[in-house]
């Protein structure tokens, strides 16, 4: 069997090149430990690239800037090298979204890349861990390559996965929703001037087309109760439909999933060429993937609740703060249940959300670290994905560095090398 020429050992192994998995590699990598981010897909950016939604959120609360480090640094480079603007984020926006920062998702891949390789992290594209044992003092990954399977043995284990994956295959307990929220096919869609169109007779000629089965109500709308094909065609297509029922933490939920969205995108396809007007729509683009906004989260140390991320708990050993309303996507009624923070309000993310209940010498970062639905449904933005990435890559490389693990790490050092990255540590409870 052909080898790929990989290192037999690395102080670090990461799954997931997402919002998470890119800090938490760059700032292991800079902390002087041997670094692997092993990525299934061709890019970096995760859900920012791969679905199409180039809108990291939201660094700033009520005026100051609360998140930053190394996801920010590359956001912001990312603005400046295409020409484009921050939003003014010196007072609180009407609406939340207008603090997430639009950026061009290929040059944010091409950002990271060049970021991950200034600081040394090796990168495997194309791989997935296969399997995952726990060897004295290291851990045995069995990667599956294009080349066959091939096992290395890491010191620590950062999932960034989004899905928990890498946990998983770690024996970790995992939280695994009955029902999902929704996820979203983005696209390109070209060939057509929105202002010519008549929307509300397009609105009306698909409630028709759902009522004889051609189109259902989600295909280009969150609202169950209406099609809102106005707002998927002014946008283009961007984050603009819902597809329910999935569980795409698995190779065979991810495939039922994508094959069910590329089946909306074709019903809407069909119905809206009948349209006046749109009778030369194209789909330019589609999404590498449909956009998955929640599957599991670990059973961690500690696990934050709704009412602590409300009420801004704070905690003994903070990692990042984190900031976006609560947001639900539902398979119901309007779609969204979005419960804005009190004014004043800017949440934390404990250590002991990254550690997994029970297992020793692996962390989770971003989408998947422990938490309830509801706060997970505003812990899971790109913004705190990168926080708890460059958390997590602080404490594998202090704990490769100091002889510990972890959980053994001491606060102080934690605090000092993420703000020598240029990170901010929300202050300790009192
Ligand atoms: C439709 C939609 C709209 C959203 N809108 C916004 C928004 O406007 N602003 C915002 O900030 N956030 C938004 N979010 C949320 C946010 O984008 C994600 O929650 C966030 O990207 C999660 O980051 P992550 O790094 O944890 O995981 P992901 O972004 O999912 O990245 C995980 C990475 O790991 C890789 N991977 C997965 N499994 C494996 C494996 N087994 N082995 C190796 N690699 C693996 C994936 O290919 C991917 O590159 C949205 C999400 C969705 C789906």
């Amino acid at each position: 069997m052909n080898r790929e020429p990989l290192p037999s050992q690395v102080d670090v192994l990461i799954a997931g090149a997402g919002p998470a998995g890119v800090p938490a590699a760059i700032q292991a990598a800079r902390a002087g430990v041997s670094v692997l981010l092993v990525e299934k897909s061709a890019m970096p950016g995760g859900t920012a690239t791969a679905a199409r939604i180039p809108f990291p959120g939201i660094f700033h609360a009520w005026g100051k800037q609360v998140i930053a480090g190394i996801g920010w640094d590359l956001v912001e480079r990312c603005v400046r090298e295409c020409g484009g603007t921050l939003p003014d984020f010196s007072q609180p926006p009407a609406r939340h979204w207008q603090h997430q920062v639009a950026i061009q998702g290929p040059i944010f891949a091409a950002l990271c890349d060049e970021a991950m390789q200034q600081a040394g992290v090796q990168v495997l594209y194309h791989a997935m861990p296969a399997a995952v044992e726990r060897d004295g003092d290291v851990w045995q990954v069995t990667l599956c390559t294009k080349s066959g399977l091939q096992t290395l043995n890491a010191r620590i284990l950062i999932d960034g996965t989004g899905d928990a994956n890498l946990a998983a295959l770690a024996g970790c307990k995992l939280r695994v929703p009955e029902h999902t929220q929704p996820a979203t096919l983005g696209c390109l869609s070209e060939g057509y001037d929105f202002a010519k169109l008549d929307i509300a007779a397009i609105e009306e000629a698909a409630v028709q087309a759902i009522a004889e089965g051609r189109l259902q109500p989600t295909d280009a709308g969150w609202d169950r109760n209406r099609p809102r094909l106005g707002g998927w065609l002014s946008s283009h297509g961007n984050n603009a439909n819902h597809i329910h029922g999935h569980q795409a933490r698995t190779s065979v939920g991810k495939s039922a999933l994508e094959i069910e969205s590329r089946a909306a995108l074709l019903r809407l396809f069909r119905f809206l060429r009948t349209q006046p007007g749109l009778e030369g729509l194209r789909i330019q683009a589609v999404a590498a993937e449909c956009g998955v906004r929640e599957t599991a989260t670990i059973v961690g140390r500690v696990t934050i609740t709704a009412e602590d991320y409300v009420t801004g708990r704070r905690w003994a050993d903070p990692v990042c703060h984190a900031f976006y309303p609560i947001d639900l996507h539902t398979s119901t009624g309007s779609g969204l249940d979005c419960r804005q923070l009190q004014p004043g309000i800017v949440p934390g993310v404990p250590r002991g959300a990254l550690l997994p209940l029970g297992v020793e010498n692996l962390l989770v970062a971003g989408r998947c670290l422990s938490s309830d639905r509801l706060a997970n449904s505003a812990l899971r933005v790109q913004a705190t994905c990168m926080g708890t990435g460059q958390g997590a890559g602080a404490l594998a490389a202090l704990a490769c560095r100091l002889g510990t693990s972890p959980s053994a790490v001491p606060h102080a050092a934690l605090r000092a090398l993420l703000e020598q990255h240029g990170a901010i540590v929300p202050p300790v409870s009192g």
